[in-house]
């Protein structure tokens, strides 16, 4: 029976700007950052973890950003133990309207031992030192036991009880290693809700890694033991194997409330169009099969499926994909779609854009339907993703001839607009047409990114499909990402090479030091 009077609040802590964006190959730019954590805003999570201020200028710079920008939701920064993190964090939340300094300390033996060489005493002395000084600045103050199920279970509860004392309104217990099985996990954090000196005075809160593919398996089995708050990112993104992805964590409280009596404030309609933004901006795929945001999470192939669900969609689905935000049945889009049938479904994608933008967009949506029958929801996303989130142009690619062959090295002639009006022209030979392009671009600005990653991939199935390329550099152990559609791969690689140097020049040009 489920019943409603009780359900508990499971508060949502989304790390997807912080855990998600350090690890490998999902760094943001700015202006992608704003746009997620606006998103996240209007999922209606309840903490935004929008990075780790001490780490450099530039994370400082992005949580500053994010802190002034967002209203309705609490926004985190993490910290070492260490007053110079928690003043940087206190720095970077200033503006916030509800800031929470996130500290996070190791309590497990190899930790303790090996990366910070501190007795248990000491690491208790040093978390409650850094609540108390984080204290004076922030009200709402978290603190992580790191690597928490791998610590004695009394070692934590004392410095959780400490921190507590302190002023810790949170107090969270990570599965750092992802090495928990869920019962095991459930017992573990059974064993912190009743053993903890305080506990009724904060949230206790889980923290998942995806090592054994049992992230989101265990922050459930946490919730289903008391714990009010989950830690986890959009897509599951995170350091190696990912954290518990907020999409699958949300619906399973969802669709199972009769088991766990709980709910989150989450607005799940929201969930597919920023899960797509997340793998867009990030240019790492979800899989096709991925739990309620995969491609295929709806699809019924088999005969016997296809059947029953025609019947009654409940014979083979638990939930519905409008339920999670995947529009259904719409009508097609295609060159003589008007503006007003084109916001709309810019709307129903979660896509809301300014009205400058909606111009722009709709623009190239026209364009692109002369060459193209039918216009997909994923060629309107490319196009979204391509004008909204991107850098400033300092470079605007003004023309180019790219010429490829067998008998010959691949040349290229590309002739770029700088920001100023001036214009500048350069040649290259390359191993092949690409590299030519790169190689050209590179000599008009001046710099010599490494190419850390190339994906093209089709937007679409069908011979008219759209290009669309994802492109990585580096310069200085930074990073940036750039994206380009186009019906001629050439120019979408062109595009998207051009979008990635952009982004490099306008972070250089904000903060020169990394
Ligand atoms: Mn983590």
């Amino acid at each position: 029976m489920v019943n409603h009077e009780s359900a508990r609040i499971i508060q949502v802590f989304d790390t997807t700007l912080r855990d998600g964006e350090q690890s490998p190959g999902c760094s943001m730019t700015l202006p992608e950052k704003r746009e997620v954590a606006q998103r996240l805003e209007r999922l209606r999570v309840d903490v935004l973890e929008a990075g780790f201020p001490a780490s450099s200028p530039g994370d400082l710079a992005s949580v500053k950003a994010i802190a002034t920008l967002i209203k309705d939701c609490t926004v985190a920064g993490l910290c070492r133990a260490l007053e110079k993190d928690i003043d940087a964090a206190r720095e970077a939340l200033a503006g916030a309207v509800s800031p929470r300094i996130h500290i996070f300390l190791a309590t497990s033996p190899i930790h303790m031992e090996y990366k910070l060489k501190m007795s248990p005493e000491q690491v208790l002395e040093r978390a409650v030192a850094a609540v108390r000084y984080a204290k004076q600045f922030c009200t709402d103050v978290e603190f992580s036991a790191e690597d928490a199920f791998r610590s004695d279970r009394d070692l934590v509860c004392r410095v959780f009880g400490e921190v507590i004392a302190a002023g810790a309104t949170v107090v969270n217990a990570p599965d750092t290693v992802g090495y928990a099985m869920p019962e095991e996990f459930a017992g573990f954090i059974r064993y912190i809700k009743t053993h903890t000196p305080n506990m009724e005075r904060a949230r206790l809160s889980v923290h998942c890694h995806n090592d054994l593919g049992l992230a989101v398996a265990n922050s459930l089995a946490a919730i289903g033991a008391g714990a009010d708050q989950v830690e986890c990112t959009v897509n599951g993104i995170g350091e190696r194997a990912g954290n518990a992805s907020l999409e699958e964590i949300v619906m399973g409280l969802r669709v199972r409330k009769d088991h766990f009596q709980a709910e989150t404030r989450i607005d799940t309609t929201k969930i597919y169009p920023l899960s797509r933004l997340v793998s867009q901006v990030t240019g790492v795929k979800v899989q096709p099969h991925k739990a309620i945001v995969g491609d295929n999470a709806f699809a019924h192939e088999a005969g016997v499926h296809q059947h029953g669900v025609l019947a009654n969609r409940a014979t083979y689905e638990i939930m519905t994909p409008e339920s999670v935000g995947i529009p259904q049945n719409r009508m097609v889009l295609g060159k003589h779609s008007g503006r007003h049938a084109f916001e709309e479904r810019l709307r129903d994608l979660g896509l809301s854009l300014h009205d400058a933008l909606v111009e722009q967009i709709f623009n190239q949506f026209k364009v692109l339907a002369d060459k193209k029958k039918v216009v997909s929801d994923r060629d309107i996303e490319a196009l979204v993703m391509e004008a909204s989130a991107s850098a400033p142009e300092t470079w605007k690619l003004d023309r180019w001839v790219v010429n490829c062959g067998s008998t010959l090295s691949s040349t290229s002639t590309i002739r770029l607009q700088h920001q100023g009006g001036e214009v500048a022209e350069q040649a290259a030979v390359g191993t092949g047409p690409i590299d030519a392009a790169f190689k050209a671009i590179n000599r008009i600005i001046g710099k010599e990114p490494s190419l850390n990653a190339y994906e093209l991939g089709a937007v679409t199935s069908g011979e008219d499909a759209q290009g669309q390329t994802l492109v990585k550099i580096g310069l200085n152990s930074r990073h940036w990402n750039g994206r380009g559609v186009s019906t001629d791969v050439v120019e979408s690689s062109i595009k998207a090479y051009l979008a990635a140097i952009n982004a490099m020049e306008w972070e250089l040009a904000a903060s020169p030091q990394p």
